[in-house]
């Protein structure tokens, strides 16, 4: 195992624990701001769920499709670390619905929405009306209403309410709107119609290396390869604080600020529950992940069919990124096809992938012959911890100080009231980056959550 090569004993010292997009932005903002911090990540390579695998053959798959948006709080944290992600829009001309079968052209502007075979003469003018009016909406007054009751109550038509779902599908990647926070997800959809996203040039380890070149330059020492086992905390003057961690080879590390940037779980499994930081566990518990069933595949290029498809009665998903990212050879197609399958429990793998091949069917006929590599994925969490109407929307979400430990925070997809996917990974690495910079105290608590002891 690497070791770390400096973790002072000394309390300006923070380990981060997790080296995937929030571990780093946590490490780079200390570390600019002169503060001693290491970096331990558990996998051999540092990336996390933005890892890009480099195929034999020159082909760079993402962990199943990755978009940026290009307006979210993951744009504005990477512009202050001076990363500016190379990439292009995905192509919008040709792109298509899939419904009942079918597909037909998906509306994407005027001209596609009045030509479509989607949608009738009603659903047109609904969802006219509704693009028309989404950037006016305030999300806020949505918050804590569910995406289900927000669509019955917006459009009558079955079919317009179908493509608005699976808009907020596409964009959120949770596909329970019984639970999911309509907030959220209007802010998201605002989100992609008024900048829509970039499909990264040689994958997401672009950014994963420019995070970590901002982060080593500035003075971050960043491990591979070094599991951490447990945060340990002492008591110091009556109250519970961060004294170090402990490696999975048994070293004891000290720090006096400890982030643990990565997913609730595992930021839970480094805690004691019956301790005070049992809080943790409590969100752990909490959290709903949206996963994915993801076919990530390298085609022979030119394709037949048409670049993107998105399923409106149908919870499916395809699209070329290699149509806009330079993601392989010429002559050949990266493309990424899904299904999202809410947080997995019912999940059928083999039914899966059969759905996503027939999708590819439908759109690229003779794809077989053109199979350069091919990889399923059945049940990736895209989020690990998606925005609940019962929680109260963004609003709702925890962290990063966690309270009754001092020098305890957390970062993630599933922290802070900013953003989703990596929008929030990353604004929730730089906010406990802040909330360590400013010395903000973990506010006291008397008893357990009252949820901990119900
Ligand atoms: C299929 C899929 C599609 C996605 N599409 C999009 C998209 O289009 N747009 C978007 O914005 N986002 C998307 N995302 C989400 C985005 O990839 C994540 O939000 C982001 O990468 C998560 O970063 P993170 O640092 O919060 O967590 P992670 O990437 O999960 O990083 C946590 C790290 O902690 C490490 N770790 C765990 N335990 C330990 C331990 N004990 N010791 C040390 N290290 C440990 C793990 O190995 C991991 O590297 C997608 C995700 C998936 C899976």
């Amino acid at each position: 195992m690497p070791a770390p090569s400096h973790v002072p004993n000394d309390s300006t010292a923070t380990i981060v624990i997790g080296g995937g997009l929030a571990g780093l932005a946590a490490a780079a903002f200390l570390a600019r701001a002169g503060r001693p911090v290491t970096l331990l990540e558990r996998a051999p390579t540092l990336g996390g769920r933005a890892a890009t695998a480099d195929r034999a053959d020159g082909v760079r798959w993402n962990l199943g499709p990755h978009a940026l948006y290009r307006t979210g709080e993951a744009m504005a944290v990477l512009d202050a670390l001076g990363v500016s992600p190379a990439g292009a829009l995905p192509p919008t001309a040709g792109a298509a619905a899939h419904a009942r079968g079918r597909l037909h052209r998906l509306p994407a502007g005027p001209w596609s929405l009045m030509t479509t075979t989607l949608l009738g003469l009603r659903g047109k003018l609904a969802v006219g009306r509704l693009l028309g009016a989404l950037p006016r909406l305030d999300p806020a007054t949505l918050a804590g209403r569910s995406v289900a009751d927000w669509i019955d109550g917006t459009l009558a038509d079955p079919r317009a309410r179908e493509l608005l779902a699976g808009l907020v599908r596409l964009t959120t990647y949770d596909a329970d709107p019984g639970r999911q926070d309509a907030g959220a997800a209007v802010a998201q959809l605002q989100r992609a119609f008024a900048g829509n996203v970039l499909y990264l040039d040689d994958g997401w380890a672009s950014l994963v290396d420019a995070l970590a070149d901002a982060a080593r330059s500035a003075g971050a020492e960043l491990v591979a390869g070094v599991a951490v086992r447990e945060v340990v905390l002492a008591d110091r003057d009556g109250r519970a604080a961060v004294t170090g961690v402990r490696t999975a080879d048994g070293r004891l590390l000290g720090a006096g600020d400890v982030v643990l940037a990565g997913t609730s779980a595992m930021a839970a499994a480094l805690v004691e529950a019956d301790g005070p930081a049992g809080v943790v566990h409590h969100w752990a518990a909490g959290a709903r992940p949206s996963r994915v069933a993801c076919l990530d595949l390298a085609l022979r290029s030119p394709l037949p069919g048409p670049s993107f498809v998105l399923g409106t009665d149908r919870p499916l998903y395809l699209s070329n990124h290699s149509a806009s990212a330079r993601l392989g050879p010429d002559g050949v197609a990266v493309v990424h096809a899904a299904k999202y399958v809410g947080d997995g429990a019912g999940s059928r793998p083999e039914e899966d992938e059969r759905e996503l091949e027939e999708l590819l069917d439908l759109a690229h006929p003779g794809w077989r012959a053109k199979l350069v590599d091919r990889r399923f994925l059945p049940r990736l969490a895209a989020s690990t911890a998606a925005v609940s109407a019962a929680d109260g929307g963004l609003a709702g979400r925890p962290g990063p100080v966690v309270p009754g430990i001092d020098g305890l925070l957390v970062a993630g997809d599933w922290v802070g009231a900013r953003g989703q996917l990596a929008d929030a990974s990353l604004a929730s690495g730089r906010s406990a980056a802040e909330a360590i910079l400013a010395g903000v105290e973990a506010p006291r608590v008397a008893d357990p959550p009252a949820a901990l002891v119900a």
